[in-house]
């Protein structure tokens, strides 16, 4: 599978299903991101959170051709983000015993 980030326009193929999250049906640390209601695929780099924290940043209003408006729905991630300095390490089954 062939994805494309909508801002920068870097290319990921994808050739085994462990490559792609599950969840999302993207590749893993891509970002679907909705701005003003519409969805925008976005790699690792467009899609962090960063970009989104007051506001959608010039960059991608830029490569997206947004309104200066435009606004992402994202703001539980940022509330999130900003709690919470250090990301937490994915979540492990340890067996004690
Ligand atoms: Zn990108």
């Amino acid at each position: 599978m062939k994805f494309l980030c909508e801002a920068c326009k870097a290319e990921l193929v994808c050739e085994s299903e462990e490559e792609i999250n599950a969840e999302t049906a993207l590749p893993h640390r891509w970002y679907k991101r909705c701005i003003d209601e519409r969805d925008y695929i976005l790699c690792d780099v467009c899609g962090n959170i960063r970009h989104f924290k007051g506001g959608v940043s010039a960059y991608l209003t830029d490569c997206l051709n947004l309104p200066d408006t435009a606004r992402a729905d994202v703001a539980e991630e940022v509330a999130a983000s900003s709690r919470s300095r250090n990301r937490k390490r994915p979540r492990r089954n340890w067996k004690f015993g």
